[in-house]
């Protein structure tokens, strides 16, 4: 039995690796999150699919539970995908689900995806690097879990451009905290949905992006590489 931790990329449905794809085809059982687009779901024909994610108005289940079904199937099969959006290992906890399926003995092969943190920002032409003006980026959450002792989200980083996962819920105070380490006039992209039909994109700068409407799935490019996207996309 095998366990393939597998990344489905940031939403369009052709983003996801050809490996990817292989392993969802042999499966017996898919184990997935929301996905943005779920069409990736069809490579897994005849495979069992249980849904771990959220779901409107209902309890979801906690990373304990997550990790219970994923030991027990893991167990009663012989090829088992567990699905991120994404990479598996970028915000998606998909260390600790490897840990714990390690720690009962069981095999497991890890696959990435292209991550929404650079992926998305591509598919628009923003180039999370570029020459004179970034040689540096970093990839921070914008929500730490709240029951955390100590905040390790600093805001003082000195990458060129920050990139900001699930950022929208508490984007007045991310962006406040921004703006003690760099100039309020920063430029930010905001891209909602990205790779996908509903993919919106929102200007701003650090001072005035809070005051715009956002929904998520969103992310946040912070830094002059927004110029640059602004070039390519000849927006003035
Ligand atoms: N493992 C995922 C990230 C999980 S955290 C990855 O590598 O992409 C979830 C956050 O990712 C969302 O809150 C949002 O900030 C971002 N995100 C994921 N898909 C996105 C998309 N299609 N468009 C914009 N942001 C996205």
């Amino acid at each position: 039995m095998v366990v393939y931790l597998v990344g489905a990329g940031p939403g369009d449905p052709e983003l996801i690796t050809l490996k990817a794809v292989k392993a969802l085809e042999k499966a017996d059982v898919v184990i997935y999150d929301r996905l943005a687009n779920e069409e990736i779901l069809k490579h897994a024909k005849g495979a069992k699919l249980i849904y771990v994610g959220k779901k409107a108005g209902e309890h979801y289940k906690s990373q304990d539970e997550i990790n219970h079904i994923l030991v027990e199937e893991a167990k009663n099969n012989s090829v088992v995908v567990r699905l991120k959006g994404g990479d598996p290992f970028v915000f998606g906890r998909g260390g600790e689900e490897v840990l714990t399926l390690l720690d009962e003995g069981l095999e497991v092969e890890m696959i990435p995806g292209v991550t929404s943190a650079i992926g998305v920002p591509t598919t628009i032409g923003l180039p999370v690097t570029h020459r004179g003006v970034a040689t540096s980026f970093t990839v921070v959450t914008g929500h730490e879990d709240p029951t955390k002792k100590e905040k390790q989200v600093k805001w003082d980083y000195t990458a060129d451009t920050v990139v900001v996962l699930m950022g929208i819920g508490q984007i007045k105070e991310n962006t406040e905290e921004l703006m003690k380490y760099r100039d309020p006039k920063t430029p930010v992209c905001v891209i909602e949905n990205g790779t996908g039909p509903e993919e919106k994109i929102i200007l701003g700068n650090l001072e005035n992006i809070a005051q715009k409407e956002i929904n998520p799935p969103a992310l946040l490019v912070i830094g002059n590489v927004v110029d640059v996207f602004k070039q390519i996309n000849q927006i003035k």
